[in-house]
């Protein structure tokens, strides 16, 4: 995927401007799992084209004296991985000295540079502004990310260098299933791998992966082929650089995007955290097959009948409303489970394929429709006719109707239930669409 990251020394404003860049999708799975606040990566979508954004402010850590060598580890990461840099600064305060030292290292980028300066807030800011043309930066961008203004001309600039193709969704008919291990440092993924390696006989070939990032490891298992995705750093003994943060994080993300299926990994000991959600909320987003894996289930003690149960009743009410997810409870160091958590993959793979026949889908949704119906809205029913699934490979439906933008969430969540639990969409993210006919 095309990702864009966002650099700038701290108090700028870039997750202001991180937030405005996700905007659009923000309300849809964030606002219900709470998941807002710490997030320093999402999906944008910018006049139909979509792209990652990274905000690296949100892994600067340290007191003060550290703070600059930090800073300069992030751009020089950001500059190896992302797509495009937004060189982010500040016109109330001007040009700091901080702000130079970036600008050097940004030049010599091999990547393109858009220097946006911000709190570009009325006329006068806009004359001082002028003096961060002596940065050297080619395509200069004003904004104020507090009002919004100038984003649109940024959003453009950001959405021309992607190539169409890189919005061509997934995969073609008989196409050999990708599934990614993807979670949060320490889950186990490593492990995880490792244990799948180590079956060397399962091994067809290993194949380089889309970006020199990825390694994409060929496998055939009870009679089936797919592809394990990873990268480097889950394989190398010592995991220095991708103990990195904002490194595993990137590197997460480019795995996530050349597969099919995520198995998301947790630490059971940990419960779910709100950085758990976030990368399932990406990957929900990114359209992916998912199966979440409870790891380290051998470190709970005192397992009853009910715990698993529990378990799995609390988590999916975190994920609420895509709850309707294969959850599996392993260990990968005693091996439970692990080959379970391959063919669930599977499984949900061929659920993300699924293509429902419109005869049937009527007969069932009308019914469903009927049984519980849409609100009145200004005093007009709302009136849906006909329903059918679009041909895209991540699975749509287009609902036909009399009032097209009056169908709000509720409803839509309940239309969404009904599809899933008759048509078996476990572990795959639907898109609902609502048009006049
Ligand atoms: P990664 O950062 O996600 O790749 O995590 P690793 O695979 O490096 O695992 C982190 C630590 O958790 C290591 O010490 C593993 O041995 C341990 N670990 C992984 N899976 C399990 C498990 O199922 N049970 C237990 N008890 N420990 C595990």
């Amino acid at each position: 995927g095309f990702t864009v990251a966002i650099v700038g020394r701290p108090n700028v404003g870039k997750s202001t401007l991180f937030n405005r860049l996700l905007e659009q999708r923000k309300a849809i799975v964030d606002d219900v799992s709470g998941v807002t606040r710490d997030r320093q990566y999402g999906v944008a979508d910018w006049n139909g084209k979509s792209f990652n954004v990274i905000d690296t402010g949100g892994f600067v850590h340290g007191s003060d004296d550290v703070f600059e060598r930090e800073i300069r580890k992030q751009v020089k990461i950001a500059m190896d991985e992302a797509n495009v840099l937004l060189f982010m600064c500040d016109a109330a305060t001007g040009i700091t000295d901080l702000d130079d030292n970036m600008a050097e290292l940004l030049r010599r980028s091999s990547k393109p540079v858009f220097l946006v300066v911000n709190k570009v807030d009325n006329n006068n800011r806009m004359l001082e502004a002028n003096e961060f043309y002596s940065l050297g930066f080619e395509k200069v961008f004003f904004m104020s990310s507090m009002s919004g203004s100038g984003s649109g001309e940024l959003l453009d600039a950001v959405a021309e260098l992607i190539p169409e193709e890189e919005n061509t969704e997934g995969a073609e008919e008989g196409e050999i299933p990708k599934i990614a291990i993807i979670g949060q440092p320490n889950v186990g993924k490593s492990s995880l791998l490792n244990a799948l390696i180590g079956e060397e006989r399962n091994i067809v070939s290993d194949i380089p992966g889309t970006t020199r990032d990825t390694i994409h490891t060929h496998y055939k298992m009870f009679q089936k082929d797919f592809i394990l995705i990873d990268t480097a750093g889950l394989r190398r003994k010592t995991k220095v650089q991708e103990d990195l943060e904002f490194y595993s994080v990137i590197r997460a993300i480019k795995a996530m995007d050349e597969a099919d299926v995520c198995l998301l990994l947790l630490d059971a000991t940990k419960g779910i955290t709100a950085q758990d959600l976030n990368i399932f909320s990406l990957a929900a987003r990114k359209g992916k097959a998912i199966v979440v894996l409870v790891n380290k289930w051998d470190l709970i003690e005192d397992k009853k009948t009910n715990t698993t149960r529990d378990y799995e009743k609390q988590l999916k009410e975190r994920l609420a409303p895509f709850s309707n997810v294969p959850v599996i409870f392993t260990s990968v160091t005693e091996k439970q489970r692990i080959f379970k958590a391959i063919e669930e993959g599977l499984r949900v793979y061929e659920n993300r394929k699924r293509k429902v026949q419109t005869s049937k889908l009527n007969e069932v949704m009308l019914k469903a429709i009927e049984s519980f119906h849409p609100p009145v809205v200004r005093g007009i029913p709302i009136k849906i006719k006909y329903v059918t699934q679009l041909p895209t490979y991540t699975p749509a439906f287009a609902f036909f109707c009399n009032l097209p933008d009056d169908v709000k969430q509720p409803y839509r969540n309940y239309l969404e239930n009904q599809i899933r639990t008759n048509f078996d969409f476990e572990g795959v993210p639907i898109k609902l669409f609502f048009r006049k006919k």
